[in-house]
């Protein structure tokens, strides 16, 4: 199958899934990492407006080839001195865990929407802040004036089935309903191609979704 029917298949499925826990803000983002560019402009024509990548020239690239009405997420580990090399226009970045990093962020007009990554089950090998470092962290960042903190994004443990990363999706969740709930971090970034229906149940408003829409990726 090609990449715009794909696309439009995982629409459908996150549509469904949106309409099973009875609605609510959700947008699909096509991480298009280590992708080449036609694929992105595939997903494009059949309506694809938000892509996300994990490297800052890679991201710069494309977005220099693709049309200007594409959204374009940060979704990797963001060197502090790169952030000033993230273009203007960057909708979101979606792995802000620490406070340097934020600083560095906030030194770089224009004012930029971020999101806490929350490493939550403390696994060495993935970025996030911890649980207990959460609090202060998100307080911290947002009082600087040139950060507009929206939301939350966490990346579960690699588990066996779906169902599995549930209490993870679940978990962030509860910890956005205790620092202020929805109304003061409206986005919740969670849930990947193998676990999107589950992040949606648990009540996610931004999907990652990589190789269910565009394949493999090239290494
Ligand atoms: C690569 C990546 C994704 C997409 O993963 P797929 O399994 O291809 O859907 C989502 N989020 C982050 C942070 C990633 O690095």
């Amino acid at each position: 199958m090609d990449v715009a029917n794909r696309y439009r298949q995982v629409v459908q499925r996150v549509e469904h899934a949106q309409s099973q826990r009875g609605g609510g803000r959700l947008r699909l983002i096509a991480v298009s990492k280590r992708q080449p560019i036609d694929k992105l402009q595939a997903a494009y024509h059949a309506g694809c407006r938000d892509f996300g990548e994990n490297y800052v020239q890679e991201l710069r690239q494309k977005h220099g080839k693709m049309p200007t009405d594409c959204r374009w997420h940060f979704i990797g580990h963001l060197q502090r001195n790169k952030a000033k090399q993230l273009p203007e226009d960057t909708a979101l970045v979606h792995g802000v865990d620490r406070l340097p990093l934020a600083q560095a962020i906030a030194r770089q007009p224009p004012v930029r929407d971020v999101l806490i990554q929350v490493n939550l089950a403390g696994e060495a090998s993935k970025s996030g802040c911890s649980e207990e470092q959460l609090p202060q962290l998100l307080e911290e960042a947002q009082q600087l004036s040139q950060l507009r903190v929206v939301g939350l994004m966490t990346l579960p443990p690699a588990v066996a089935h779906p169902q599995d990363a549930r209490p993870f999706f679940a978990r962030l969740y509860e910890l956005r309903e205790r620092l202020g709930g929805a109304s003061a971090l409206p986005e919740l970034s969670m849930g990947m191609s193998h676990d999107f229906e589950e992040a949606i149940a648990e009540g996610a408003t931004l999907v990652r979704v990589g190789t269910a829409i565009f394949g493999p990726r090239v290494s």
